[in-house]
């Protein structure tokens, strides 16, 4: 890029084909590599703090990652009510983990990684990012792809949240909706599945193909929304798939009743916060409107 201040910048590489990157200064390089699946480089920012970046797309920072990671766990499991076993798919760094397990009701979290450097690396250059959650004794991790995995499994889990890179390399296949169809065998009756979704403002059409493959395989498919500095554009949407129309409509009060039994310290999830996530601004319900 020309007239970069000096140093290296690690650039956006999500919307380089439409024209459009922001780059973060790397004041520090603390890994890189070419792993089997993806490129891969962890590095230190001035404002963002530790940062990791998969093929280019940035995937988490220090400074604004409970944002993310609370609203991808708390929001399912809270509306879910009952969750006791939870699938991951992805969430290599380990902060969908952490979110999860502090759910002393939940009995079990397999977490399904396709790359065991992203949880590698990680565990070393950003632990505060797991917290400890690789060593809890209900979790099930396995290295694989997450596609093949929901295809073979013949358990059942109440909440699914697949917290994938976006559909390019190896997550691609993790919005083909035979991926959703096989997650969806995996789910104990009434149980919901959540969806890394992008930025609809920047990545509309991957949003509305999500929501369509879901409206042909649940009775409720939508998304809810929550906004992450580093991911650029505006809110990022989270797909909702469920057979059961009560989760996404709790009363405030049951939702309260619920945080508070959980008993967790959020530092952005508020039921407030939950039940306002699904109010869809116009130009989010146009995407995710029936065709
Ligand atoms: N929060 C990030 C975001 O919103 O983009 C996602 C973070 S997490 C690092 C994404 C993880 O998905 C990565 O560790 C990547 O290796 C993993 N992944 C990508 N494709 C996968 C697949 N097919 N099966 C399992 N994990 C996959």
């Amino acid at each position: 890029m020309a007239d970069m201040p000096k140093g290296r910048w690690v650039r956006e590489t999500l919307y380089e084909k439409e024209g459009f990157t922001c780059a973060f200064r790397a004041d520090e390089v603390l890994h890189e590599e070419h792993t089997d699946e993806q490129h891969l480089v962890i590095f230190e920012n001035e404002l963002f703090g530790r940062m990791m970046a998969l093929d280019g797309v940035t995937q988490v920072t220090e400074r604004d990652e409970f944002i993310y990671h609370e609203m991808m766990t708390h929001v399912p499991i809270l509306a879910h009510g009952r969750a006791r076993r939870v699938l991951i798919i992805g969430g290599g760094d380990g902060g969908i983990l952490r979110e999860v397990l502090r759910h002393k009701d939940v009995e079990k979290a397999t977490m399904v990684e396709i790359d065991p450097a992203v949880t590698d690396f990680c565990r070393k250059h950003l632990p505060q990012i797991s917290a400890g959650a690789f060593d809890d004794p209900r979790l099930e991790l396995v290295f694989a792809d997450g596609a093949k995995f929901v295809e073979d499994r013949d358990e059942s889990y109440d909440v699914i949240i697949v917290d994938s890179t976006d559909p390019i390399g190896p997550g691609e296949v993790l919005f083909r909706e035979e991926f959703y169809r096989a997650a969806k065998s995996c789910l104990t009756p009434g149980g919901v599945i959540v969806t890394q979704n992008g930025v609809p403002f920047m990545q509309g059409s991957e949003l509305q193909s999500t929501i369509e493959k879901f409206r042909r395989l649940f009775n409720v498919a939508t998304c809810y929304l929550a906004t992450i500095p580093t991911y650029v554009g505006g809110p990022m949407a989270m797909g909702w798939g469920t057979d059961d129309e009560t989760l996404a409509a709790l009363p405030s009060a049951e939702l309260e009743r619920r945080f508070a039994a959980a008993d967790i310290a959020t530092r952005y999830y508020t039921p407030d916060v939950h039940k306002a996530a699904f109010a869809l601004p116009r130009y989010v319900l146009e995407i995710v409107k029936p065709a």
